[in-house]
């Protein structure tokens, strides 16, 4: 999560202060890497995944399970031993036949929570198929290395938030909350990694909004909910810092779950996707193919449905993270009348894209966000220094935001060869795509960065998101797909996404003619050869699709999109119910037919795209579903949204026992279906 820069912070009204000026030398060193990087080209098509962990804590005795504060040291440990690594000793074998030697080593990095690891593969994943096979044994590796880097009774969890975060009592070791910096009544200042960089990111985000991060969640209203619910956690009686009087001011709403501090979203995890484009053309148009398909995403991975102790109404953690972030003053909210600030900002940080990048001429001026707001200065200094108008337009986008951390040390004088100003803004606008222009000091591309997907429990799971990422965008590419929707739209559909269920019961807007005009595809046909995931979806498509209207920019733009459920969009629909829809998977399986893959991948591929596949048609539950279940079928649990602490033990044991035995001895078989059964 960002760059870990040192120095010596500056206080929010310092940063104000500078924050024009930071913005600028931003715009120009983005302008230097625009003018170095633009005509780049063939670079390799790489991708790599991240993972973020849980470190849990686990007392068999006492049925306890608490949050291990030992981030620092599990990385200490984990930095040493990677010397080790390196001189290509002491990694045990963990999957027959894939030998280690010769491989990289995994990467960890420190993330937001000093609870939180996350571990990137040690060299990027390369184009052939054969990678995508290698993923799953690293992210099991990567899990190994941590786990024997922890105490006995330590585990790395992937499950995206701990349940009982904010307890006041589920960390350990113990410290009291209502600390200098978050000023939380529920967590302490030191759940947050104590680089300088994380507690002034909260402390400076809660200086400028005024008060502090505001997280109402609907709370789930189950047979014995005393409703109107109101948290009964919440202390109306503190007295320390100004900012106790929120509570007492309305921040804690009727029928939710409130929290108060940047941990209870920046303390989730998620699993991201970075591919390297071959240009910046390439990654432009990735950035704009992939964007519609987030909220797909989010609800397919859904995996949050506890809160603090409390079941939730809504599955997925966005909006929390969106409101645990979200520095913007009553002015810019909309609550107050616009005196000081410079305009009225309709979304967070964190949030769903704003814009289109690519220069396609598919993109419908239609297609754009209305409520765009830009920093007009900004953009034509952009336009001044060559960019064109539609690229200009997403960085001065991105840059209506002030810089929340900066180090006095870096406003001494402007270095073009860096590029430290620009990912300071870069870095802290977290949407749910992120298009990354190429570093400075080394040979990297452009880059586009999927972020919605929730952190899956096992990791077969995680390198089945991760494939079918990757094999979408390849089909993308090869197919020239066409996912172009409004983006209102998408919008939207992120808030559909949290439903509880989403996934199961609720439609997305979605385009409905995605496949190009000049070239037909053939669609799962070719004997499929993939086993589970290669039948058509119940009478499906025709063999052969060409396209069923002319392609953009003809007819209103509400004629290209219609709802659709998640199964629709993932496994398509028949053309009998009145255009049909080919499905993101027969999609997928007709890129791969096209590409000869042998048959033995091609099989091990079908898992992963069975898996989606079942999500998506509701016989295999997320994440969510399943521990609501677990949760709600739980003998300790008095069907009143109370998730006690014994009933969190035994479900995060649960969720460990499933993330060794991936449903081979029968448990959690909901979620992962019969997809392991191999072993
Ligand atoms: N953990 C954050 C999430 O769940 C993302 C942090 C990052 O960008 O690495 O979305
Ligand atoms: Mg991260």
């Amino acid at each position: 999560m960002g760059l870990l820069a040192v120095g010596t912070p500056l206080e929010w009204p310092e940063v104000k202060k500078v924050a024009g000026h930071v913005r600028e030398w931003g715009i120009e060193q983005l302008l230097a890497i625009w003018r170095r990087a633009k005509g780049k080209e063939r670079d390799a098509l790489l991708w790599g995944d991240e993972i973020e962990y849980l470190v849990v804590a686990f007392d068999d005795e006492k049925r306890e399970v608490k949050l291990s504060l030992r981030q620092a040291d599990i990385l200490t440990a984990l930095a040493n031993d990677a010397e080790l690594l390196k001189q290509g000793g002491g990694v045990p074998d963990l999957q027959e036949g894939r030998k280690k030697s010769g491989k990289n080593a995994p990467t960890f990095h420190p993330e937001f929570g000093r609870f939180m690891l996350e571990a990137t593969p040690g060299a990027p994943w390369g184009i052939g198929f054969k990678d995508l096979l290698d993923v799953e044994p690293d992210m099991k590796w990567r899990r190994e290395i941590a786990n024997n880097h922890m105490y006995a009774h330590e585990y790395p969890i992937t499950m995206t938030t701990f349940p009982l975060l904010g307890d006041r009592k589920s960390i350990i070791p113990y410290y009291p909350p209502n600390g200098s910096k978050l000023r939380s009544q529920f967590v302490p200042d030191e759940i947050a990694n104590p680089h300088i960089r994380f507690p002034t990111l909260a402390a400076n985000i809660r200086a400028r909004r005024g008060r502090k991060v505001e997280l109402n969640v609907p709370a789930f209203h189950d047979e014995k909910t005393p409703w109107p619910f109101k948290d009964p956690t919440v202390d109306y009686d503190l007295h320390d810092w100004p900012e106790d009087d929120d509570v007492r001011n309305g921040a804690a709403k009727e029928n939710h779950i409130y929290m108060d501090a940047m941990a209870f979203g920046m303390g989730s995890c998620c699993l991201q996707i970075t591919f390297q484009a071959k240009n910046i053309e390439e990654g432009r148009k990735m950035y704009d193919q992939l964007s519609p398909l987030g909220p797909i995403l989010l609800a397919l991975t859904a995996a949050t449905p506890i809160y603090k102790g409390f079941l939730a109404d809504t599955d997925v953690r966005w909006n929390q993270i969106s409101r645990a972030v979200d520095d913007r003053t009553p002015e810019e909210l909309g609550e107050a009348p616009l005196k000081t600030d410079r305009w009225r900002i309709p979304k967070s940080r964190y949030a769903s894209n704003s814009t289109y990048i690519s220069q396609d001429p598919r993109l419908r001026r239609e297609y754009l966000d209305p409520d765009l707001v830009v920093d007009e200065a900004l953009k034509q200094r952009l336009l001044d220094g060559g960019m064109d108008d539609m690229l200009a337009t997403h960085f001065a986008h991105l840059f209506i935001r002030d810089p929340i951390v900066v180090f006095a040390e870096d406003l001494e004088h402007l270095d073009l060869t860096k590029t430290d100003h620009f990912e300071n803004l870069q870095s802290t606008n977290w949407q749910h795509m992120r298009f990354k222009p190429p570093p400075a000091g080394n040979d990297t591309g452009w880059r586009v960065e999927v972020r919605p997907m929730e952190i899956q429990i096992t990791d077969f799971e995680n390198a089945a998101f991760a494939v079918f990422c990757v094999l979408i965008t390849r089909a993308i590419l090869s197919f020239d797909l066409n996912f172009y929707l409004p983006i209102p739209r998408t919008t939207e559909n992120m808030e559909t996404a949290h439903r509880r269920d989403a996934v199961l019961n609720d439609k997305f807007y979605f385009r409905k003619d995605v496949l190009p005009s000049k070239r037909p595809i053939k669609l799962n046909g070719g004997g499929g050869g993939g086993g589970v995931a290669s039948g058509p979806p119940s009478g499906a498509s025709t063999p052969r699709l060409g396209p069923s209207r002319p392609p953009s920019p003809f007819g209103p733009v509400e004629d290209e999109y219609e709802l659709m459920s998640v199964d629709e969009i993932v496994n398509g629909k028949p053309s009998s119910s009145g255009g049909g829809f080919p499905g993101l998977i027969p999609l997928v399986e007709s890129y791969l037919d096209s590409m000869n893959v042998d048959v033995e991948t091609r099989c091990e591929l079908a898992q992963y795209l069975a898996l989606i596949r079942g999500r998506a048609n509701g016989t295999l539950w997320t994440a969510a579903k399943w521990m609501r279940g677990f949760v709600r079928g739980h003998g300790e649990y008095g069907m009143d949204s109370r998730v006690g602490e014994g009933t969190v033990f035994d479900l995060v044991k649960a969720v460990e026992r499933i993330t060794v035995q991936e449903g081979r001895d029968g448990f959690g078989r909901e979620m992962l279906g019969e997809c392991r059964v191999k072993g």
